[in-house]
């Protein structure tokens, strides 16, 4: 059976993959196999594909290696807002996930409000339309 650092690496390296592939399309001549890319990612390897990579994208081999640091130090699958432990099933999902879904999605609503608020100005509420 897998364990969760198990998808984690595979996570990641899909990641990587998917931007060698990507740096190799845009290096013009560059034969390198993406074997090779995957297998020599040292950290100046890294470094250079975090030039190429989106925030979406930076932003998830973040979390993907925050995570596989809270194996190591035995942190993993703790709530960081609410140190309750979060459900093996929401790993599975979400392996690297950081909070319980309690806590995610206070922070996502938090969040969409703050978004929502400072792209369109204070939205009417559509609440209350309809039947009279
Ligand atoms: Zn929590």
């Amino acid at each position: 059976m897998k364990t969760i650092k198990d998808m984690l690496m595979e996570m990641r390296e899909e990641l990587v993959l998917e931007i060698a592939r990507r740096s190799k399309a845009t290096t013009e001549g560059a034969q390198q196999d993406i074997g090779d890319i995957v297998d020599s990612v040292s950290e100046e390897r890294t470094r250079e594909l975090e030039m190429i990579l989106t925030d979406r994208e930076k932003k998830k081999l973040l979390q993907i290696d925050e995570a596989l640091e809270r194996i190591e130090d035995s942190s993993y699958g703790l709530c960081e807002e609410c140190d309750v432990k979060i459900p093996k099933a929401r790993l599975k999902v979400v392996p690297f996930a950081k909070y319980c879904v309690e806590c995610q999605e206070k922070m996502e609503r938090e969040e969409k409000y703050l978004r929502e608020e400072s792209e369109d100005g204070v939205r009417k509420s559509a609440a209350g339309e309809g039947e009279e």
